[in-house]
């Protein structure tokens, strides 16, 4: 089958709660449906009788705006596949979503390549995109055939050729990712001055080096990042076809934006590619922000209120739970801090801290509300799809996984057709 139409294994039905129907809320917006979502969990919490943990925080999903990421992808990347970088939100629901629309898969880890090959997705759509790779975990790609990897150092290829012979191999080289809000190539890349050693190894080892892969580093700013890294990969593409290897695939990595900022990105990036990669070489990418960021909102309980008197400057604040839109419990109205402007003076400061006992937890040191909070308010954090859900901790015994409420925005409820 095409990579598009790639059959799943099982029965994909949506277990999980939708907001509604989806047809009789087609004519709703992505925030409307997350709204609803939000207040009709609220109101179903009284921290006075709940269960325990009923009022942990908790995320609304919107996986319409999921399947609108892919269809702006397609739109200005048509030459890029995209391979979703699991380890960005390994939600299920989405990855299942993503199955169904033919994405490939980056997996850093057996559990992730496990996650992915349990949706029924086969093999040849991922890619174990590690340089650094566990033993163990490469005995299980291969058992497997999870056959795509990378590799950016000496001793990788050594262990490949042990355990995976058979494997197809991406160098991964560095990139100049100084504009990056994550930069990545302090750890991984191998510098253009070793990819010739590198691949006359490979080549003695008698190992298929099939192409190049980079990573431009997270939220990426400037577009000729990736100018540089199109261009650097055409120089070791060619080194690589003058050892006599086969090269057929460029992997451009992730760290797209996941604003406006991401057309202007895509379309230097396709010029590049145009221009450096005929049209019989394949390009693939891994993007992990791009696709689940604005997907997904967080909610969280004002468990305290600690309030702050500086007898100095004669002002009082107050210290809370989490930002920019407040949810009131008693009568859910809902407020949006952001259009009521900073400056009206019946302002309230707030510091904003975490649950634990660590004093680095904390989430924003100065922010205000039109109104005075208080403990059993609502607060929620939008676009936090991106290396939030995963990335939770379970210090102080808290719980690192959080309930999800899934809704749909997308009217025609293509997303949702695929896997219902
Ligand atoms: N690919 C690799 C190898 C990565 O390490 C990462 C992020 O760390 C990604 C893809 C996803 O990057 P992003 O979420 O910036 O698109």
């Amino acid at each position: 089958p095409q990579e598009d139409q790639f059959p799943l294994k099982d029965n994909l039905s949506f277990d999980t709660c939708l907001v509604g129907s989806v047809d009789n809320h087609s004519a709703w917006t992505s925030k409307q449906m997350i709204e609803e979502a939000l207040r009709s969990r609220v109101k179903a919490i009284d921290p006075d009788t709940c269960d325990v943990g009923d009022e942990d925080p908790f995320f609304v999903a919107d996986l319409g705006e999921v399947y609108r990421q892919h269809l702006r992808w397609k739109t200005n990347l048509p030459r890029v596949k995209p391979h979703y970088a699991v380890k960005c939100n390994p939600d299920k629901q989405v990855l299942r979503l993503m199955a169904a629309l033919g994405l490939g898969f980056d997996c850093a880890s057996k559990n992730e390549i496990e996650t992915v090959l349990n949706l029924g997705v086969d093999p040849s759509r991922i890619i174990y995109a590690q340089p650094c790779k566990t033993k163990s975990y490469v005995r299980y790609a291969a058992q497997s055939g999870v056959k795509q990897m990378t590799f950016d150092n000496a001793d990788e290829l050594y262990k490949t050729k042990q355990l995976f012979p058979d494997a197809n191999l991406y160098l991964r080289i560095l990139t100049d990712d100084s504009a990056s809000l994550c930069r990545l190539s302090c750890k991984f890349g191998a510098s253009l001055d070793t990819t010739a050693k590198l691949l006359e190894l490979a080549k003695k080892l008698e190992l298929n080096v099939v192409g190049v892969a980079f990573h431009v580093g997270s939220r990426a700013s400037d577009p000729k990042a990736f100018q540089r890294a199109v261009q650097d990969a055409r120089f070791i593409f060619n080194q690589a076809t003058d050892l006599g290897f086969n090269m057929h695939t460029l992997d451009v990595g992730g760290g797209f934006a996941d604003d406006e900022s991401f057309e202007l990105m895509a379309a230097v990036l396709s010029a590049e590619l145009d221009k450096y990669f005929p049209s019989h070489i394949r390009i693939i990418g891994e993007p992990g922000r791009y696709y689940v960021s604005t997907a997904f909102t967080i909610a969280c309980h004002v468990i305290a209120r600690r309030t702050v008197n500086d007898a100095t400057l004669g002002t009082t604040s107050y210290m809370l739970h989490p930002v920019p839109h407040v949810l009131k419990n008693g009568n859910n109205v809902l407020y949006n801090v952001r259009r009521s402007g900073y400056d009206t003076p019946s302002q309230v400061e707030y510091s904003i801290w975490g649950p634990t006992c660590d004093g680095i937890d904390v989430i924003s040191k100065g922010c205000t509300f039109p109104e005075l909070l208080d403990v059993g308010d609502w607060l929620y954090f939008e676009e936090m799809g991106a290396y939030t859900k995963c990335s939770a901790t379970r210090f102080n015994g808290f719980s690192d996984s959080h309930e999800v409420v899934y809704v749909c925005s997308e009217s025609g409820a293509a997303a949702l057709r695929y896997i219902t």
